[in-house]
């Protein structure tokens, strides 16, 4: 089975790239280029350089003891949380500001959620000097008050999104608006395996360097490259991607997918996209999503602002239709006990997101022996006021 992106920029019948004729030159540009320019010696090595210095990457394979003896199996935690600005993030915006540069762009925007992928937007084009447009909707601005402050502290212009349901859908058309006016001098930094092709292929890359580091440090611990179980959450998929990529081929390894099901599957306030979602087009690119009978986009839920995607990547779409990887899902208030259950016995505070990952522990049955990675992909610092209501008690319907 071929499992990364073909030549003509499909994963099986997911990918592509659906964009308006405007934006056509210079998706076709980057299509081009991006793989002789990552292949390049002195991309990668400015590239390393900065995911050791200023990431601060290899980011640690952790075992987790307790957490271990919880669950009748060896534990370890890839420690994204560590990386400088608290999540995966960073290692793609590195990957695609260097990527800007080479292509001679002058001007990033990026369109932000929460605003965790704004402020990894923000803070490399702070390091590099670049001017960063940031796209967000209206309510999200409200919302996430602190990120917004970052973006505005590393010197981004935060440019409220008015349509729709001002959140970041609407961020995002913002955005593609905004390439179309000005297809030469900029570049639109897309936060996670989605898009047109050639983009969650290459975030994907960058993002790879997570399991190509869990291979030497699992043979250091254990004496072998592959554990049998490797656990990611997904939002748009590139933890996961970064986390499955140099062991799709090794079928011995069980990838397994963590989707937030929000209140409940069944709930109608979720964003389980790969049991509830249908083939359609997104962002540019033919995946699975959560849409109405007649095409509409259904507004996605879940109490984690990084799950909170009406689509996967299209790679996703395809690993999970193909089997290769096993989807399983945590609530909202599943995710708050599992933050919980790892803070005590491990003293980590994970992001939310991240805590979907360390749910979906209670659903697999594993025996002594097995060796399991949990990609841990945030840390839980810009959760803190939601962990706070949850242990004072104040929204029962966490208690789900
Ligand atoms: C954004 C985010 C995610 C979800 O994005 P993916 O592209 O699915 O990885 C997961 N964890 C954290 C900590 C995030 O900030």
């Amino acid at each position: 089975m071929q499992y990364q992106v073909d030549d003509r920029g499909f994963y099986g019948e997911y990918g592509g790239a659906y964009i308006p004729e405007m934006l056509y030159a210079n998706v076709e540009n980057l299509s081009k280029k991006y793989l002789e320019i990552m292949k390049d010696p002195g991309f990668k090595q400015e590239f390393d350089q900065l995911l050791k210095d200023y990431v601060g990457r290899p980011s640690p394979l952790y075992r987790a003891k307790r957490l271990s003896q919880h669950y009748g199996c060896k534990i370890y935690l890839k420690r994204e949380d560590l990386n400088h600005t608290g999540a995966h993030k960073i290692n793609n915006t590195i990957g695609q500001i260097l990527m800007a540069q080479r292509l001679g762009k002058k001007r990033i925007i990026a369109e932000t959620g929460a605003g965790q992928h704004g402020v990894a937007t923000a803070t490399v084009c702070a390091l590099m000097g670049i001017d960063c447009i940031v796209y967000m909707g209206k309510v999200d601005i409200a919302r996430q008050a602190p990120n917004v402050a970052r973006m505005r502290m590393l010197g981004a212009e935060v440019r409220p999104a008015l349509s729709g349901s001002q959140t970041l859908k609407d961020a995002t058309n913002e955005a593609i608006r905004d390439w179309i006016n000005n297809p030469h001098d900029t570049h639109y930094i897309i936060g996670s395996v989605v898009g047109p092709h050639p983009y969650p292929d290459m975030v994907a890359r960058f993002q790879s360097i997570i399991s190509e580091e869990m291979r030497w440090q699992l043979e250091e611990h254990e004496g072998r490259a592959c554990p049998d179980y490797i656990l990611a959450c997904v939002g748009g998929g590139s933890n996961a991607a970064g986390a499955f990529y140099h062991y799709l081929d090794e079928e011995s390894v069980r990838l397994v997918a963590i989707e937030a099901s929000g209140k409940g599957i069944d709930s109608g306030a979720s964003a389980a996209t790969s049991v509830l979602g249908s083939m359609g087009i997104i962002h540019g690119s033919k995946t699975m999503l959560m849409q109405t009978e007649d095409g509409q986009i259904i507004e996605p839920y879940s109490i984690s602002a990084g799950l909170d995607y009406p689509g996967i990547g299209p790679q996703h779409a395809h690993l999970i239709t193909s089997g290769r990887v096993q989807v399983l899902d945590a609530t909202d208030g599943e995710a708050l006990t599992a933050a919980m259950l790892l803070t005590g016995l491990e003293g980590i505070i994970p992001a939310l997101e991240s805590a979907h990952a360390i749910a979906a522990l209670e659903k697999i049955n594993f025996t002594e022996e097995d060796i399991v990675i949990l990609n841990l992909s945030g840390r839980g610092d810009k959760d803190l006021a939601t962990y706070i209501n949850y242990m004072d008690g104040i929204d029962e319907d966490f208690r789900n």
